[in-house]
């Protein structure tokens, strides 16, 4: 066995990126504070092919030195978009077929390993804040909760596991392996 070679791993340049076909889904990061999560998703997004990322409330945008840290590249594949208004991008997202998807803890989640994401055509995935979780203002606005199953003491995961996990079942689900 050998590991791969950059040129062996044979990926697409940023500009191929750009004009391949995504797959249905766009990130929203709802007011994530910390710059070096908002690169790692960037990142993940580029992997997972996702058509848009939008990054909204207190969210930093590139150009930013923490973000590049960890986005590696990655803020120039990705198609972002900053919108403060987090539940007003919600609400034009479900206007133009996204079902709305909180990645987040309540009392309606769906676990994840539960859900069928075949039956979303357009599928919009929302990540909340490092501390205070998704904004109230969503709640009554998302069509569903998916809840990812934890066994150990800790009551949350970082919230780039979090968001990295749901797209890479949602991904598999729509085709992508
Ligand atoms: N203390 C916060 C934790 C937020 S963790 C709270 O109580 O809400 C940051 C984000 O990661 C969450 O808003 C959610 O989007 C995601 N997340 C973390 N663990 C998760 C889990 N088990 N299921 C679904 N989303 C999770």
């Amino acid at each position: 066995m050998k590991k791969l070679s950059m040129e062996e791993l044979n990926r697409v340049t940023p500009e191929q990126f750009k004009s391949q076909d995504k797959f249905p889904i766009v990130m929203v990061l709802d007011s994530i504070r910390s710059m070096n999560n908002v690169g790692s998703v960037f990142r993940t997004c580029d992997a997972m092919n996702v058509e848009k990322l939008y990054l909204c409330g207190i969210t930093a945008c590139p150009p930013q030195k923490e973000i590049a840290k960890t986005a590696l590249g990655a803020t120039e594949s990705v198609d972002w978009e900053y919108v403060e208004d987090v539940a007003a991008l919600a609400r034009r997202l479900h206007e133009e077929g996204y079902t709305i998807a909180i990645v987040e803890q309540t009392d309606e989640s769906v676990m994840l390993p539960r859900i069928d994401f075949t039956q979303y055509p357009k599928l919009c995935l929302i990540v909340g804040n490092e501390v205070f979780g998704i904004s109230d203002a969503l709640l009554p606005l998302c069509d569903l909760a998916v809840e990812i199953p934890q066994f150990g003491t800790k009551h949350s995961l970082n919230v780039t596991i979090a968001a990295g996990m749901v797209l890479w079942e949602a991904v598999k689900q729509k085709g992508g392996l």
